[in-house]
């Protein structure tokens, strides 16, 4: 299994980090927030791969999410960490040639934690320049939990990149958007883009659940937990419970995954 979608933090930082973040959404999490638990939680949940994606709170946050990124993938283990650069950042392509050429293969955008709607010319200079150098780019859709007000990412923003920028590699979070499924049925689904499945069972109606990932495409949909907010044994057993078809779960927890990040013989 890879899970598409899941966050850590710096051991110094983590404790505080997840404890703050869990009382502001009033959510229990499930890793103490740092690498290390993760990949014990991947392992007790027989998930072999966990894509990290960093949120970037500010410009000057580049460096050190980068080097963190970094030397998690230097392990080399059962985490990989994407990169992230904020919006309007004044060496936005240099720092997107940097991922590329350092290999995290992606970057995470979340508008809410920004503070930049997903349809802002910041964010979306951005999305196109990442998309120019063939990066996945995994954005954060719909509500935030924690951040309820304003939604700076909706379906609609995200049609509107779809159409106007058509990024190949571009992934939205939760089921297209976080609370807003029925805009997400008529308006995403079926379009070229993914959906990572994270941070939805227990939110959703499972019948709307199984039409939207039936109906957009195994071929487009992603397992992720949102770990540590998540658990990801938890949301495996959710997915399994819609009972789709065998190739779909295979897509859903594998193949999709494989494709979007050029995996060959389980090698990253
Ligand atoms: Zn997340």
């Amino acid at each position: 299994m890879i899970d598409f979608h899941t966050h850590v933090f710096p051991e110094k930082i983590a404790q505080r980090s997840v404890s703050v973040l869990a009382e502001k959404a009033g959510i229990k999490p499930y890793t103490d927030g740092t690498p290390s638990d993760l990949r014990r939680h991947a392992k007790e949940s027989g998930v072999s791969l966990a894509v990290v994606l960093p949120v970037i709170t500010r410009e000057d946050q580049f460096d050190s999410i980068f080097r963190f990124a970094c030397k998690i993938n230097e392990e080399n283990d059962t985490l990989f960490s994407f990169g992230a650069v904020y919006p309007g950042d004044q060496d936005l392509k240099d720092r997107l040639k940097l991922i590329k050429e350092y290999g995290l293969k992606g970057i995470k955008i979340h508008p809410d934690y920004h503070g930049i709607d997903l349809s802002d010319d910041r964010t979306m200079e951005l999305i196109y320049e990442a998309a120019a150098l063939d990066l996945v780019i995994s954005v954060h859709a719909g509500v935030d939990i924690g951040i309820p007000d304003p939604v700076r990412s909706t379906p609609q923003m995200a049609l509107r990149i779809i159409n106007e920028i058509g990024p190949e590699k571009m992934i939205l979070a939760h089921t297209g958007g976080w609370k807003l499924w029925d805009d997400v049925e008529g308006l995403l689904v079926g379009k070229a883009v993914y959906f990572d499945i994270s941070f939805t069972d227990g939110y959703i109606d499972p019948g709307q659940w199984k039409r939207i990932i039936v109906n957009h495409g195994t071929d487009k949909i992603l397992f992720g937990s949102d770990s540590p907010w998540s658990s990801e044994d938890k949301t495996a057993e959710a997915i399994y419970k819609l009972g789709l078809s065998a190739k779909d779960n295979l897509n859903i927890f594998e193949n999709t995954a494989k494709k979007l990040l050029n995996i060959d013989q389980g090698n990253i």
